[in-house]
């Protein structure tokens, strides 16, 4: 993996790890899973400037696609109905 993106996975992870902190969630239990999507937001961030959600799909309309720029505009809906957001990094 390029030194960037290492350099980038470790700030989601600060992120993530912050964002718990701060809304009560937990990050995925399962860390080979978490970790699939903590590298998935470090390409975006490297490649696309933004962590977007990597489990959703970017229009290139930069309104749109900012409500996927983690944590996205649906987590705290569909962590209340499944348990946990789409990427299943955040849950309940
Ligand atoms: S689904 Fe989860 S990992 Fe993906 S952007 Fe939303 S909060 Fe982040």
């Amino acid at each position: 993996m390029p030194k960037d993106q290492e350099q980038e996975k470790e700030k989601v992870r600060k992120f993530a790890r912050r964002y718990c902190e701060l809304s009560g969630y937990k990050l995925n239990p399962d860390m080979k899973m978490a970790e699939i999507v903590i590298e998935g937001l470090a390409k975006n961030r490297v490649n696309k400037g933004f962590q977007y959600c990597p489990c959703r799909p970017l229009t290139g309309d930069p309104e749109q696609d900012k409500l996927k720029i983690c944590p996205c505009k649906w987590h705290k809906d569909e962590i209340a109905a499944d348990g946990h957001c789409h990427c299943q990094l955040f849950y309940k």
